[in-house]
């Protein structure tokens, strides 16, 4: 679904440049469920962030479904980000005057389709991370699983083929975690490709793949025995 080749990316600090990534490979099939470790500051964000469009690399290739990613307009990027990509934030990231089912419904909203069939999809969405009776609270009157859930519907109700999540369990305690985990596992057997960045070993061998950053570069990338859920 994604082929990285001999990325480098660095960032303009001022006075000095900071090469954060240097020459990354990595190929990601349809079905794979990918976990991204390595310390702070190691580029995990940074590689995440490419493969979501929302930064571009200096150099090298990415393509994503076959679309060769470069020199993309803020429109075009926008456009291939709906298409193809669900996100998940450590901080969920959700609208806070906004309830449950319309800050699942907003993807649509932005890809004009009609109120109805927007309420009728987030309700189901809702319904399938376990948050039906949940739809008309707002953000604040959730604990953080239950957010965490309603960013996950948000970001499968465009039915993307990515899904990618920079720390979604972070913020959480161990039986939310493995709650989460569970979800996404199931999401992952229904055949969505899933790349999550994560620092607690424990996540990541919830996964089925795991690749370590170190400094810039990968250290290893290796297929692992999955801990089902
Ligand atoms: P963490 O585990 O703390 O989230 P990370 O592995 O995700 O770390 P990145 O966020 O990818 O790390 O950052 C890698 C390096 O690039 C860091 O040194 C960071 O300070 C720097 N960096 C990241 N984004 C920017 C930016 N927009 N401008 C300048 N420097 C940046
Ligand atoms: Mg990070």
């Amino acid at each position: 679904i994604l082929k990285i080749e001999d990325v480098n990316k660095s960032y303009d600090t001022g006075k000095s440049k900071l090469h954060v990534l240097k020459g990354i490979n990595l190929s990601i099939n349809q079905g794979e469920f990918v976990s991204i470790m390595g310390s702070s500051g190691s580029g995990k964000s940074t590689l995440l962030n490419i493969i979501g469009i929302l930064d571009e690399a200096d150099n090298g290739i990415y393509e994503l479904d076959g679309f060769p990613i470069k020199h993309l307009t803020e429109v075009k990027a926008a456009e291939y980000r709906s298409r193809f990509i669900g996100f998940i934030f450590q901080s969920f990231n959700l609208i806070n005057y906004k309830t449950a089912l319309e800050n699942v419904a907003l993807p649509l909203y932005y890809q004009n389709v009609s109120r109805k069939e927007r309420t009728k999809k987030a309700l189901e969405y809702l319904e399938k991370v376990g948050l039906k009776e949940w739809a008309e609270h707002l953000p604040s009157e959730l604990s953080g699983g239950q957010k965490q859930r309603v960013a996950i519907a948000r970001a499968l109700i465009s039915d993307p083929k990515l899904i990618l999540a920079d720390e979604p369990t972070g913020a959480l305690d161990s039986k939310t975690t493995h709650d989460i985990m569970k979800l996404l596992q199931d999401i992952n057997n229904e055949g969505k490709t899933i790349v999550v960045v994560t620092h607690e070993p424990d996540v990541a061998a919830q996964t089925k793949r795991n690749v370590v950053l170190k400094d810039g570069r990968i250290e290893s990338d290796e297929f692992i025995k999955q801990i089902v859920l």
